[in-house]
């Protein structure tokens, strides 16, 4: 899905970002980093912003794919929610 076209947003920007849920409006608390090592230098980390209602979801979604890393806060951080894409949604099916 595509964050900024469903917004409406002319740009992206830094302001109020947006939990990664499908459907979900609230403010990002946290960013889930994540790699699939499939298609993914094993450095690299994907983003993903999660609510603290979604966190656990995320993290669970991701885990059972082993391809969670890490996740931290996301006061500071510097945010890309336009780093959510649809190459970037791991496969549904297990
Ligand atoms: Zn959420």
């Amino acid at each position: 899905m595509d964050l900024l076209n469903s917004l409406g947003r002319a740009e992206p920007g830094p302001q109020s970002p947006e939990c990664s849920r499908k459907g979900c409006r609230n403010a990002a608390d946290w960013q889930v980093l994540w790699n699939n090592p499939k298609i993914h230098d094993p450095d690299r980390r994907k983003v993903w912003l999660a609510c603290d209602e979604h966190r656990g979801w995320l993290e669970n979604f991701l885990a059972q794919r082993l391809f969670w890393r890490s996740t931290e806060p996301l006061a500071g951080a510097d945010a890309d929610p336009g780093t959510v894409g649809p190459d970037d949604e791991p496969p549904v099916h297990p």
